[in-house]
């Protein structure tokens, strides 16, 4: 939505609260990096613009977490995982299954995932930030940036009480957008190409999940190909995570292109074509896949779900190379495992690869250039478009979180800026509270994990 002119206006904003660290973000990474932040001593905010926590596993339906496992070795520990084994003892989840990624799509891809009920992790995530001491704004909306000399002295808010200040000298952004980076002034990877579309999830109920799962996997390709011809279908998909019960479905098939999700007039457009696409989507699966026939339209996502807008640019841009060559960094602060996950722009396909060993991400990436006291965390990391695609999923982003919030309470306890804390002290950290952040922990030195 472009300006066709500017209005000047002035504000008397009532400063309400002081913090060590706030997080903008109660997704993934941000409500791990509150945590983090919580438990390492900080007293801290967390500010979420929706009615719950979790971000894309709940306002958006994404009901999996994927990255927790290499193969077969896992990768992530710390929070994520206490969190994951929070959602099963709640019976939130069974555990973690095998599942094949890109089903029906030309590159089929299996591994390690989490599925989960996501009316479950918002009430673990609920008692998880409650018990340390976060202190959490449901329905408030970033604003504004506060810097003062270079750095963070703050944000400000949208509230049903109007809008506030909430000042802080760390402030950990985690809104998925890079909100806070964009009002700082913080510069973005400009390489060009297009983002990759986005997707409206939605739950079917009433779904014989057995019968489906019964069904070869070349009959099922046959099947989407069918739809897609006709246009009925979006993409080749037929990608469904089941809660536990096996009687729901929840569906990541529509595929909303050529959206520019930071573009009011775009994101609006794109819930409205995610709507009309379920709609479709939702006749296919009835008429024609087998376990469907009964199916009931239980939920359709808050919000259409968006897997790229800005990635800022930080103190080492990550690349496919580091990811792929399975570069060692000294600052390195958590392990991905991938895939390499790029739903084609423009198209119907999906490009899945595997690394060859879960890959570092070193600290310096989520440090951005210029404003001291910002940190990042999630998929709006330092990376290049393709190594962003294998270090975005959930339990990676999570993992980047716990370091985040970590290094923010331990710079303010110090009355330090974030990036003069050496990376070792914060490792320290993060080995005390059993997270996992070099391949040597997960694999003996040269062999593969
Ligand atoms: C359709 C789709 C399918 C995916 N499939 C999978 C999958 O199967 N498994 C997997 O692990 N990953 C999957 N991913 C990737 C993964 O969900 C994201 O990359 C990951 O959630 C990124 O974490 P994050 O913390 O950066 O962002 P998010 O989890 O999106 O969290 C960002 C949070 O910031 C909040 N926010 C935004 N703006 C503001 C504001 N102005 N003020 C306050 N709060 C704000 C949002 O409401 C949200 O809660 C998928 C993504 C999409 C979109």
């Amino acid at each position: 939505m472009q300006p066709s002119d500017t209005i000047q206006e002035t504000l008397n904003t009532p400063v309400t609260g002081r913090y060590d660290v706030i997080v903008v973000g109660g997704g993934a990474s941000g409500t791990v990096a509150a945590i983090a932040a919580a438990r390492t001593g900080a007293r801290t905010l967390l500010v979420e613009r929706g009615g719950c926590l979790g971000g894309a596993a709940t306002a958006n339906l994404v009901a999996q977490w994927v990255a927790f496992f290499h193969g077969e070795t896992r990768v992530v520990g710390g929070i994520p995982f206490e969190l994951a084994e929070r959602v099963q003892a709640a019976g939130g989840s069974d555990g973690f299954h095998r599942y094949v990624m890109g089903e029906a799509a030309g590159t089929p891809f299996p591994l390690r995932v989490l599925p989960f009920n996501p009316e479950t992790v918002k009430w673990v995530l609920d008692g998880s930030v409650n018990e340390a001491g976060v202190e959490v704004l449901l329905h408030t909306t970033f604003a504004r940036a506060l810097v003062r000399d270079g750095a963070m002295a703050g944000v400000t808010v949208e509230t049903v009480q109007g809008r506030l200040a909430l000042l802080a000298p760390v402030v950990v952004d985690a809104s998925g957008d890079a909100l806070v980076c964009a009002s700082a002034g913080v510069p973005f990877q400009d390489d060009g190409g297009e983002r990759q579309p986005c997707t409206l999830s939605f739950r079917l109920s009433n779904v014989d999940v057995a019968r489906f799962r019964a069904v070869p996997s070349d009959q099922r390709r046959a099947l989407v190909l069918g739809g897609l011809r006709r246009g009925e279908l979006f993409w080749e998909s037929l990608s469904f995570v089941s809660t536990p019960g096996g009687t729901d479905a929840i569906c990541l098939m529509s595929r909303i292109q050529d959206i520019d999700a930071l573009d009011a007039r775009d994101a609006s457009r794109a819930e409205r074509e995610g709507r009309r696409q379920i709609a479709s989507i939702v006749g296919f699966l009835r008429r024609e896949i087998p376990g469907f026939e009964n199916a009931i339209l239980a939920d359709v996502a808050e919000r259409v779900g968006v897997r790229e807008t800005r990635r800022i640019r930080g103190r080492h841009t990550l690349s496919e190379e580091d990811i792929m060559q399975a570069r060692s960094f000294e600052d390195s602060i958590a392990l991905g495992a991938g895939p390499m996950d790029r739903h084609q722009p423009g198209g119907t396909g999906i490009r899945l690869y595997a690394p060859p060993q879960p890959f570092e991400i070193p600290l310096r990436a989520l440090l951005p250039v210029d404003v001291e006291g910002l940190l990042v965390c999630g998929r709006t990391l330092s990376a290049t478009r393709e190594a962003m695609a294998g270090a975005r999923h959930m339990a990676t982003s999570m993992a980047m979180g716990q370091a985040v919030g970590t290094l923010g309470a331990i710079a303010a306890a110090g009355g330090r800026r974030p990036a003069n804390v050496p990376a070792s002290e914060v490792q320290q950290r993060l080995a005390q509270a059993h997270a996992l952040f070099r391949r040597e922990q997960v694999a003996p030195q040269g062999q593969p994990a």
